[in-house]
């Protein structure tokens, strides 16, 4: 890979830059080579669990300086498409309260429960758009509001289709099993999924770079949805065998990225290094 031909790398975050509280190998020193080069990074999370701020601050704390500018997540994404295409939308949120406060950030209107009446029933013509997303906190009432705002033809959004969420030790039930109840109960499939592996993280953070996608890299650790989302998207692509993905997957599956690397420690290496 020559230097020159990449200009922004967008770089997914867990089993890529790093795994728990652990950078991953070449990540902290990597990073900073590249940015030293002039080649802009950008970091993607389908999480919208947490602000912007709170990736950034981790990515600071792992000795990778960041902002809340440097960090897309899928509510991010969501909030961002909304407000452009959609920004009258009053919205009903199966999601906790970080990614609400996004949403509204971006001029959104989100209609709420009272947290102290919990047998207030929001009335569901008062609701344009359900959007779904991780959410530790769903309940009954929450799923209702949503089943019968969908049955009176609200739209039907999701910040992240992910069916569970990797934790040590196992997993947890995510945004994709409350999807799946929703679509299975009112027979109405989803309209809009805002992370990956949908087109529009891609568009969001190749506006972000504001680099051309056939000279910018996507790097990240899952076949289905990094390595697809980035190859679709005309961009470069890149596989740390960091993450999820190992050799044997990588060998049966017909999603084959541009470059298979231990780590991105030797991915910076290809690129800072010319002749390689
Ligand atoms: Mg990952």
């Amino acid at each position: 890979m020559k230097k020159n031909s990449i200009d922004g790398i967008v770089f997914d975050l867990d089993g890529t830059v790093y795994l728990g509280e652990k950078a991953l190998p070449g990540a902290t020193d990597g990073i900073a080579a590249l940015r030293r080069h002039g080649i802009r990074v950008l970091f993607v999370s389908n999480k919208p669990l947490q602000p912007r701020q709170v990736y950034a601050a981790k990515l600071s704390r792992l000795g990778i300086p960041a902002t809340a500018d440097d960090v897309i997540t899928s509510g991010f994404v969501l909030g961002q498409h909304l407000a452009r295409t959609a920004p009258d939308l009053r919205l009903y949120v199966i999601g906790e309260p970080p990614l609400k406060g996004e949403l509204r950030s971006h001029g959104l209107t989100v209609v709420e429960e009272s947290d102290q009446d919990p047998k207030e029933v929001i009335d569901p013509s008062g609701i344009d758009a359900v959007v779904v997303a991780f959410d530790r906190t769903l309940d009954y009432r929450k799923l209702n509001t949503a089943y019968q705002a969908l049955r009176q033809g609200a739209r039907f959004f999701a910040t992240n289709a992910d069916k569970t969420c990797p934790m040590p030790g196992g997993a947890i039930p995510d945004a994709g099993a409350t999807i799946a109840a929703l679509e299975h109960i009112t027979g109405r499939r989803l309209e809009l999924l805002a992370g990956k592996p949908s087109p529009l993280t891609m568009q969001v953070a190749l506006a972000g770079l504001g680099t051309a996608p056939e000279h910018s890299l996507m790097v990240g650790d899952r076949l289905e949805t990094d390595i697809r989302m980035g190859r679709d998207a005309g961009m470069i692509t890149a596989l740390p065998l960091t993450g999820v993905t190992q050799g044997a997957d990588l060998a049966h599956s017909d999603i084959q990225p541009d470059f298979v690397v231990a780590h991105i420690g030797e991915l910076v290496h290809m690129i800072l290094t010319p002749g390689t």
